[in-house]
């Protein structure tokens, strides 16, 4: 079997980067890997095993009994821990409010950055799109083609307003600005890095921006 083709798309929260993966993906016969959901999925695990999530070393021992499995096939997504399927709980608000706070222990990110190389190394796809923060610098930085999504703070929070109607645009922009702020801390997902190709999808079409990033990649590893 030939090592598959890794394409890295990083961006923050709001700048379409799960869809457009999942979208460009599909277009070329590729894996998918959601990074984020992996994070999400530790949140979630703290969480439910009533760890607290301030609590590092605490967070770190969890990992222990962290029971991880993500779906790669775009058509056929789902997140699982310990065989529990949390697909969607992983979208709720309090996880999203306490994602920020697992995801800057080096520890958790080392393990889910091995997790994450492993997960891409075994693909039976031809390659593989993996979305998230640091998958362009840190996880897989030799990566042929690497893009930087990005897109207007205004658009951001527009489109993440329409995902979330139950709260207020406020309350979801100032939830966008926190995690982003506490995000960027740890990885810099708002410049691109050597050789990283920006897509700016502020004035795109959600196909535009589809379009634009199968295009870098075709160009990238043709
Ligand atoms: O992309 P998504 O919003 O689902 O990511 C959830 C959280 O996971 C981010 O807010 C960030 O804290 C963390 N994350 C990360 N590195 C990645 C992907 C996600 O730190 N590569």
């Amino acid at each position: 079997m030939s090592t598959p083709i890794v394409v890295a798309i990083d961006g923050p929260a709001g700048s379409g980067k799960s869809s457009v993966s999942k979208a460009a993906a599909r277009k070329l016969d590729f894996a998918y890997l959601d990074t984020g959901a992996a994070y999400r999925a530790v949140a979630w695990h703290v969480l439910n095993t009533g760890t607290n999530p301030e609590d590092e070393q605490a967070v770190i021992d969890s990992l222990e009994e962290f029971g991880y499995d993500i779906g790669t096939d775009p058509d056929n997504y789902y997140v699982k821990v310990n065989e529990i399927d949390i697909t969607e709980a992983i979208r709720e608000v309090r996880i999203t409010d306490v994602v920020s706070k697992v995801a800057k222990i080096p520890v958790v990110r080392q393990y889910l950055g091995d997790l994450f190389r492993h997960i891409m190394a075994s693909t039976t796809k031809p390659g593989i799109i993996a979305e998230g923060r640091d998958i362009t610098t840190v996880v897989a930085p030799d990566a042929p083609a690497r893009i930087l999504l990005t897109a207007s703070e205004e658009a951001r929070m527009a489109r993440r307003s329409a995902e979330l109607p139950q709260q207020s645009q406020d309350q979801t922009a100032s939830a966008l600005r926190a995690r982003d702020a506490a995000d960027s801390r740890v990885s810099d997902f708002m410049t691109a890095a050597d050789g990283v190709v920006t897509v700016d999808s502020t004035d795109f079409s959600y196909e535009q921006t589809i379009d634009a990033v199968v295009e870098v990649i075709r160009s990238r590893t043709s």
